[in-house]
């Protein structure tokens, strides 16, 4: 499991995060929504270590991430993290793109390592890309593809930084639906999301940020029906 306590982060004197208290349960898919700015993809890369804090902790499976003799690579290892935008090697086929990570850092055979590679690309629906290259594929499918990079290390959580904020409109829902299939098969999730529909109906809990300050978390149902925050009502109001 995930857990936040008390987590500061500046940016100098920019107080960006305000005292996050947070705990992610195994198998729990969590929604982060909120205004441009609130401190939501800072919080991602607190957690697996990308972002250095100021006060409190990040604890994932028992080991503190800002802990000095903390082994990053090891637990960013079990954090996959999609970004909004397609990071593959463009000179890679999507296979070779999949297979790289376990190579390299998981020092799996060649063999190995490519039979991964081949079971998440068919696992995220495109077992007819392997040997395409990135720029030939469509935004939705380099998503998926970025997707398969992160299961391919075989994470037990997965970091979604507005996955789907840089597609056209409509190559948002193959990732949607990827998303949802992780979500079903009990993968543990925090996403950063500004899609409504897939936090309301996918999450288990929603998450508000405001400012730096989590405002507001609770069921879908609570967070959308009876939103309590102001800063809560006002943002859905405007997103609806
Ligand atoms: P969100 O993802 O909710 O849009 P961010 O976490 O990206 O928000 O940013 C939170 C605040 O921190 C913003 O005011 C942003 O300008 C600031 N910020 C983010 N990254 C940096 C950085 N590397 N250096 C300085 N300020 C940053
Ligand atoms: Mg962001």
């Amino acid at each position: 499991m995930i857990e936040i306590q008390n987590l500061h982060k500046y940016f100098d004197v920019h107080h960006v995060l305000k005292g996050i208290d947070l705990t992610v349960e195994k198998g729990e898919v969590l929604s982060i929504i909120g205004s441009s700015g609130s401190g939501k993809s800072t919080l991602l890369y607190c957690i697996n270590g990308l972002e250095a804090i100021q006060q409190g902790e990040v604890i994932v499976d028992g080991v503190s991430v800002h802990d000095k003799g903390a082994d990053l690579n090891r637990i960013r290892q079990n954090l996959g993290m999609v970004f909004q935008q397609w990071n593959s090697f463009p000179h890679l086929t999507a296979l070779e793109n999949v297979a790289l990570a376990p190579r390299i850092v998981k020092k799996l055979s060649k063999a190995e390592s490519l039979a991964i590679a081949e079971q998440q690309l068919k696992h995220v629906g495109l077992a007819d890309k392997l040997d395409a290259y990135p720029s030939s594929l469509s935004g939705g499918q380099q998503q998926r593809l970025a997707i398969s990079r992160a299961l391919a290390m075989e994470p037990e959580y997965m970091l979604f930084d507005e996955a789907t904020s840089a597609l056209d409109p409509e190559l948002v829902g193959e990732v949607l639906e990827t998303m949802r299939m992780l979500a079903e098969e009990g993968m543990t999730m925090i996403c950063v999301t500004h899609e409504m529909g897939f936090a309301r109906d996918v999450s288990d809990r929603v998450a508000y940020f405001h400012d730096g300050v989590m405002e507001e978390i609770g069921t879908p149902d609570q967070i959308f029906g009876t939103p309590v925050s102001q800063h809560t009502q006002k943002f859905l109001a405007n997103v609806r």
